[in-house]
């Protein structure tokens, strides 16, 4: 079941965030970029931060909209098969 997979692999992920310098995603927690070496200042652990509680926000809204779509297509699927 690959969305299970999904899921276990992002609860074992850390959260990440861009990069000031380059863009790439630096782990939450990292002082300094693992792809440009840029040492990360407290206002660049800030921005990260609010990324990540943006991005968690935002998977919140579609999990709020994706779940009682699902449910109601598995009905309609239930009601049809049987
Ligand atoms: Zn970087």
């Amino acid at each position: 079941m690959a969305l299970a997979h999904r899921a276990a692999w992002m609860r074992t992920q850390k959260p990440t965030g861009p990069c000031p310098r380059c863009g790439l995603h630096v782990q939450w927690g990292d002082r300094q970029c693992p792809h440009c070496g840029h040492q990360l200042t407290q206002a660049d652990i800030d921005g990260i931060k609010s990324y990540i509680s943006e991005q968690k926000a935002l998977g919140m809204k579609r999990a709020i909209i994706w779940v009682p779509l699902m449910f109601v297509v598995l009905t309609g699927l239930f009601y049809v098969l049987i």
